[in-house]
């Protein structure tokens, strides 16, 4: 597969609810890179009761994470269609250290890397009001009940946030203050890019 040299890829890092997905959807209209959103990518194949779906929707309706096999089998995929890309933007996506490592082997075999992690910062009372509301509205069970919001935080400090100190040791590592408004962080975020751009970056 041909890749562009200067291929840019990103992730887009937090807790739930932290505005990964907000973001993300902005920085894709505005840079053209491919946006790749796990949780997006389940509940579809949830919505069509596929294999993948049945299997992922125990574990989503929980808190838990998806196993790591079947959601970096579910990326490759969804990452094949778009070959040509001249960059992606990561949503969800990794969420453990093993799909960190696997997802650097990949880009590494297409010559390129992770050039950004944007982490959004935000406090968890924050975090779980903002799921509660959006609960009102996304018809998404994981975002209704707060036991279920109080297992998916967990989960990110015991199994994400370590991610955290992976991507600084590589030296590309962002934090951005989350509760900025949602176009400050976009215009933050999208200074940080142009500077990658015109290799003016970390
Ligand atoms: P949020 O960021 O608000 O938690 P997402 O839509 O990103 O919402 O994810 C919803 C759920 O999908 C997660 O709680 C988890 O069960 C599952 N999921 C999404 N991405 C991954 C991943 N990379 N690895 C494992 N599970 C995942």
């Amino acid at each position: 597969m041909k890749v562009k040299p200067n291929m840019i890829n990103i992730v887009m890092f937090g807790p739930p609810g932290a505005g990964k997905g907000t973001q993300a959807r902005l920085l894709g209209k505005r840079f053209g890179y491919v946006y790749i959103a796990t949780g997006d990518m389940f509940r579809e194949h949830i919505k069509n009761q596929t294999a993948l779906g049945k299997l992922a929707q125990q574990y989503i309706d929980n808190g838990d994470l998806v196993p790591d096999e079947v959601t970096i089998d579910m990326i490759r995929e969804e990452i094949k269609k778009a070959p040509q890309a001249e960059g992606y933007i990561f949503d969800g996506f990794p969420r453990t250290i093993v799909q960190a490592r696997v997802l650097d082997d990949f880009l590494q075999s297409k010559n390129a890397r992770v050039n950004a992690v944007f982490a959004l910062e935000v406090p968890e009372a924050v975090l779980i009001e903002r799921i509660l509301n959006r609960g009102k509205t996304s018809g998404r069970k994981d975002d209704a009940n707060v036991e279920t919001i109080k297992v998916r935080l967990e989960k990110y400090k015991t199994n994400t946030e370590p991610l955290k100190n992976y991507y600084r040791e590589k030296g590309v590592l962002y934090e951005i203050d989350g509760l900025q408004p949602i176009e400050e962080i976009h215009e933050e975020i999208s200074r940080i890019i142009e500077q990658l751009k015109n290799g003016n970056g970390r």
